[in-house]
């Protein structure tokens, strides 16, 4: 890197705000690995030390600590918004510091974006769509999402900052990529964020009850985080400009009943199930529509569940056994 940052090979100065939590931290490696000099900002809310470790010693690699709420002065080619808590337990321990960084930490890697003129990618997702009366969820779909439930301080804030990415395009000519994330899992989500496989995978290697809310008769579609990766990075190198946002995920549809089995075999545990109740506005179904990534990225994701829930458990017997 020369003395502003710049790489002195092929690649680009890319910032990836909320570089060292789950997604985030996959996505340093791949543009390390790819020869860019990564920029990762995090103020660890959610994120974790020990996702980036390896790459501390890397020449192309750098670290801030810092919150995307106040405003960030440096060079840039491209910028990765990653920076916000995902799992609903973290989200709604602070809601109004959830609305803040979707908002005004959106506002600041805009305004970032139109000084130094960046390409920036908004992370946001399928929440966006509420509890949808519409199933598979298409780009083309507004969404049904209540404004006061506990979910709006995530749902309304990405709805947000998704507007001020297109207002930041159409009033600046920010070069702007929305990508609308459908549920991810794999290494390194954090052992205790409350998201349902990282919940299921722990409960059943420690051979507890796992807690499925509801009937278990709700949906997800779950994405391994490699093919998710692949997915941000296309998306970002989509040379011909904005074309709307673009969902990436995986469509084969799972219900949580389903999922929770599934898991307890994989693990050879012994697990039961106990119900608890349906958190509310907890959405009933969701699979994604991914004809617009496929069509214009030619991304598909390629891992299937049940590998890809095998990888995971792999990487948590690993974390749990270190950590006891
Ligand atoms: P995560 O919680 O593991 O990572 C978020 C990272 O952002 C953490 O490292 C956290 O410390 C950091 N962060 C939070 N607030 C910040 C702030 N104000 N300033 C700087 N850093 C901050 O979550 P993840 O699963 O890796 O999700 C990454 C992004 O993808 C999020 O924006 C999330 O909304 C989006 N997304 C994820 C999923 C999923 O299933 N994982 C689904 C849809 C959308
Ligand atoms: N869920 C569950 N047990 C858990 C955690 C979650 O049954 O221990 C359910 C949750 O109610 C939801 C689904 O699993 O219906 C996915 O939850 P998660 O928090 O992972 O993601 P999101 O609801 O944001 O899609």
């Amino acid at each position: 890197m020369d003395e502003r940052g710049t790489p002195l090979g092929s690649g680009q100065r890319v910032l990836v705000a909320g570089g060292a939590g789950f997604i985030g931290s996959h996505l340093c490696d791949a543009l390390v690995a790819a020869g860019h000099a990564v920029l990762c900002v995090d103020n660890f809310h959610t994120g974790a030390k020990r996702n980036i470790e390896r790459l501390l010693d890397h020449d192309a690699f750098e670290l801030q600590n810092h919150d995307i709420v106040h405003p960030l002065y440096l060079e840039t080619e491209r910028i990765y918004n990653l920076a916000c808590p995902a799992s609903p337990v973290h989200y709604q321990s602070n809601p109004v510091r959830t609305i803040k960084t979707n908002v005004i930490g959106t506002i600041n890697l805009l305004g970032l974006a139109r000084r130094v003129k960046a390409r920036i990618l908004q992370a946001s997702t399928s929440e966006v769509y509420g509890d949808p009366e519409s199933h598979p969820q298409k780009e083309s779909y507004w969404g049904r999402v209540n404004p006061i439930g506990p979910r709006a301080c995530y749902d309304e804030g990405k709805r947000c900052a998704e507007s001020l990415c297109v207002e930041y395009h159409r009033q600046n000519a920010v070069d702007i990529r929305i990508a609308r994330i459908f549920n991810t899992y794999g290494p390194r989500m954090h052992p205790g964020d409350g998201r349902v496989v990282s919940n299921f995978i722990v409960g059943a290697l420690r051979g507890e009850a796992l807690t499925v809310y509801g009937d278990g008769t709700q949906s997800r579609s779950f994405c391994y985080v490699d093919d998710m990766v692949k997915g941000l990075v296309a998306l970002m190198d989509y040379e011909a400009g904005f074309a709307g946002p673009v969902n990436l995920g995986n469509p084969e549809e799972i219900s949580i009943g389903e999922l929770a089995v599934l898991i307890i075999e994989l693990a050879g545990s012994r697990s039961s199930l106990e119900y608890r109740p349906l958190p509310e506005d907890d959405p009933i179904r969701r699979r994604p529509d991914i004809a617009r990534a496929e069509g214009i990225l030619g991304w598909k994701p390629s891992m299937m569940l049940e590998e890809g829930l095998k990888k995971t458990i792999d990487y948590f017997d690993e974390l749990l056994s270190n950590i006891s």
